[in-house]
């Protein structure tokens, strides 16, 4: 059987945390998954219980779920590159060394960062301070690695291959950082996915693909070099099915842990909007490498 690490996005309550996403995760049929240890968008974040910890371990090792293909996503608004407010600066290298510490905690190895936005600075000064905070914050005995992710360019993102090696070039434990590529944002970004041998082979040349750590599957609602980062549902987007599935199960990216961030589905009841999961469908259509046009209407249907 052709093994495939596939999985989405899944959240981490207060109360029941890790335990919780394994079990939202086992819901979409997924066998890897990624969270925030809180909201995405802010940093209050509460304490990691050991319990949930050891029962999570438990159910991950039932279902055949490996921990270390598990992915945690630091919080948008860290901001390593600009460093105008000091304090700001200063709390998100705090907080980072805080993330790695309850990654550290939950034993889970992959963190993915957002190297962030230089905003009224220059790229260069944004990438220096990147620079600077990885290696204030990054300490040779950590197991946590932290995967920057490729950027979609949007206002002053800094996030293109050629970033990405600028900084790891610059890393006193290089060994420490790696890669997490987004198939939206390097499509955003103007790297052609329909070409991703060709994408690839420019990436091995620069970073090496063995640094590749996690990937992001999700489908584009603009063109290529668009600049933008809006996600898709599969199949649905500019990429399209068979571009993400040919990613998906490339030779080189086997055994990397592959994630659907695509968006929620919308569906007005009773005049109220809810949102649903795409994941257990999208997921399905991925095993079976086979597109239903139809699958947004089922997941409605699905979800009563
Ligand atoms: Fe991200
Ligand atoms: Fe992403
Ligand atoms: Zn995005």
């Amino acid at each position: 059987m052709e093994k495939l690490l596939i999985g989405s996005h899944v959240s981490f309550k207060k109360d029941s945390q890790l335990v919780g996403s394994v079990e939202e995760a086992l819901s979409y049929k997924a066998n890897t998954f990624m969270f925030y240890t809180g909201a995405p968008q802010n940093t209050n974040r509460a304490k990691i219980d050991e319990q949930k910890t050891l029962e999570a371990y438990q159910l991950m090792e039932e279902n055949g779920i490996n921990p270390k293909d598990v992915i945690v996503h630091a919080p948008y608004i860290i901001n390593l590159a600009n460093n105008e407010k000091k304090d700001s600066y200063q709390f998100a290298i705090n907080f980072l060394a805080q993330e790695i510490e309850r990654c550290e905690q939950l034993g889970i190895p992959r963190l993915v960062l957002h190297p962030g936005s230089y905003v009224k600075l220059t790229k260069e000064e944004g990438i220096k301070n990147i620079i600077n905070g990885l290696n204030t914050v990054i300490s040779s005995e950590q197991s946590v690695i932290i995967c920057l992710e490729t950027m979609a360019g949007k206002g002053t993102e800094i996030g293109t291959i050629d970033d990405l090696k600028e900084i790891i070039d610059y890393m006193k434990y290089p060994e420490k950082v790696m890669v997490c590529l987004d198939t939206c944002h390097l499509n955003d970004a103007g790297y052609d996915m329909t070409k991703f041998d060709k994408f690839l082979k420019e990436f091995d040349e620069k970073i090496g693909t063995d640094k590749i750590a996690c990937v992001h599957i999700n489908d584009s609602k603009n063109p290529l070099g668009a600049h933008k980062d809006r996600h898709e549902n599969f199949g649905l987007g500019f990429l399209g099915f068979d571009t993400l599935i040919n990613i998906i199960y490339h030779d080189k990216l086997k055994d990397v842990p592959k994630i659907l961030e695509t968006p929620y589905v919308t569906k007005t009841d009773d005049s109220k909007e809810r949102l649903y999961p795409p994941y257990l469908f999208e997921i399905d259509m991925i095993r079976n490498k086979k597109f239903d046009p139809d699958f947004i209407n089922k997941i409605r249907t699905y979800y009563k």
